[in-house]
């Protein structure tokens, strides 16, 4: 966590006061939203849906929510920075600003932010002339991120004028290995692997 407070944003490796390749995300913790950042969106889509989640929640505690949110973002981040922007009665606000030292860095903060959300998944196969994606119910969402097994069939394709169905194994959790099978209903072997790896690397 930050150590001092400063008048402005920095980025600890390039110096930039502004959005640079570095920044992960900023968030207002006044006023508790994102501002920027490459998790923006993702971040602010989650927010949302975690307010929404708690709309009739009295004993919702929002501040401890998103600060919640925050740490996962810490968790992932190289550096953070605090810092005020002063504004007009009422509109000061204090800042957090997250940064990544490299660009695989970034990629990698940005793909485990989402395994933690929920994500589509996606793998290809046949020099990507097979593309598959894949979203898991809410059910089986949480079954994976307590580590538990989930299978699922996909929603199947088309190669060559042939129907394949595709299914999924994700084992070990969002931590583990995923593979992907598919055949034919023709003789319903399913065994052939188009695609097998880390769970990790099949984030959209
Ligand atoms: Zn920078």
């Amino acid at each position: 966590m930050p150590s001092e407070d400063n008048e402005s944003a920095q980025c600890p490796y390039c110096g930039s006061d502004s959005e640079c390749e570095h920044l992960l995300l900023c968030a207002d913790t006044t006023f508790r939203r994102a501002s920027s950042g490459a998790l923006f969106e993702a971040f602010d889509e989650k927010w949302g849906s975690i307010l929404r989640a708690h709309e009739d929640d009295a004993h919702f505690d929002e501040r401890t929510a998103f600060e919640g949110l925050l740490e996962i973002v810490d968790t992932l981040a190289n550096a953070s920075h605090e810092f005020v922007i002063e504004g007009g009665p009422g509109m000061t606000s204090a800042y957090l600003a997250f940064y990544v030292a490299t660009n695989r860095k970034m990629r990698s903060a940005c793909k485990q932010f989402s395994l933690r959300n929920k994500p589509v998944f996606q793998v290809a196969w046949a020099d990507d002339e097979i593309v598959l994606e894949l979203s898991l119910s809410d059910r089986n969402w949480t079954k994976l991120t307590r580590g538990e097994r989930v299978s699922v069939r996909g929603k199947g394709y088309c190669h060559e004028g042939e129907f394949f169905w595709d299914y999924w194994d994700f084992i070990g959790g969002t931590d583990g290995e995923l593979v992907v099978r598919y055949g034919s209903p023709k003789d319903g072997d399913y065994s052939a692997r188009g695609f097998a790896g880390k769970t990790f690397g099949a984030v959209k």
